[in-house]
């Protein structure tokens, strides 16, 4: 299901939920990492080795619940804002979920915003506890929400209520200073802002000559993030209009899938 979806069932969550007994000890790690990529540097970051080393950079993190302390820092540096830190000792009847956040502006402690599960449906609301903008490590922001204890394992993000996000200033994306030049642009070859800046601004105006000197679009997503951005900087950084921004030159799989479900669907065994 998942794999069609991208949405974790309850049976892929259930599989990797800590015990009971850890559950109720304090914060702890949960990692929604469901899928075979090659990605590691949650296992590198922990300072207490609780995300445990893989053999094969493919494969799913493995967490040691017993000693890790809910810190946060490894929910920070996930590229794939895959990882959220629960807390089910909060108060008798709530808990808290520290979810990974990327829009701007963040909402401040004390708000009350709309809490929504994996699908993106709203499922209640919730209260701001906590917000950690981790600019100077400069990783992914952190909220904090305070949920009802027995919507812990459901909440997985949130975004602020409509009368409360009109009255929010708003992001301008036309202004440079929402952007910093540390943006990572393209998470697969780790290219930021600043470096496709430079390129913009020594004449280079299209998608693959941008590519080709920086390799921004030629990870494993084939540019499906960074394409789109590369243009609109290229459209702000130059005036050229979108229409007349060439599209570059990509290759399948525009969308990774697995071979089985050529052959048939998961259900096909031959
Ligand atoms: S929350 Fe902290 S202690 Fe737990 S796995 Fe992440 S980095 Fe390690
Ligand atoms: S860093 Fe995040 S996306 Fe990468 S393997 Fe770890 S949990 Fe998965």
């Amino acid at each position: 299901m998942y794999i069609k979806t991208g949405v974790a069932d309850q049976e892929l969550v259930v599989n990797t939920l800590p015990s009971d007994e850890r559950r109720k000890k304090g914060p702890y790690v949960f990692i929604e990492c469901y899928q075979e990529i090659p990605c590691d540097p949650c296992t590198k970051i922990c300072p207490f080795g609780s995300i445990l080393p893989m053999d094969d950079i493919n494969d799913l993190p493995r967490t040691d619940y017993d000693t890790c302390t809910g810190c946060t820092i490894c929910a920070a540096i996930c590229p794939g804002l895959a990882i959220f830190i629960i807390d089910e000792t909060y108060s008798e009847t709530e808990g808290t979920v520290t979810i990974p956040y990327e829009f701007a502006p963040l909402p401040a402690k004390g708000d009350i915003v709309e809490a929504m599960n994996r699908a993106g449906e709203v499922i209640g609301e919730a209260e701001v506890l906590r917000v950690n903008p981790n600019k100077r490590r400069q990783s992914t922001a952190l909220v904090t929400l305070i949920v009802p204890k027995d919507k812990v394992m459901e909440v997985r993000f949130l975004r602020p209520k409509k009368d409360e996000a009109d009255r929010l200033p708003k992001a301008d994306p036309n202004s440079e200073e929402n952007l910093p030049d540390s943006t990572v642009i393209c998470r697969c070859e780790n290219v930021t802002l600043g470096e496709i800046r430079a390129l913009i601004d020594e004449g280079y105006d299209n998608v693959d000559e941008i590519k080709r000197i920086s390799r921004a679009g030629m990870g494993p997503c084939q540019g499906r993030t960074c394409r789109p951005l590369i243009m609109g900087e290229i459209n702000r950084r130059t005036g050229k209009a979108y229409d007349d921004i060439e599209l570059g030159f990509f290759r399948p799989p525009t969308k990774p899938i697995q071979f089985e479900q050529f052959l048939g669907g998961e259900e096909d065994d031959n």
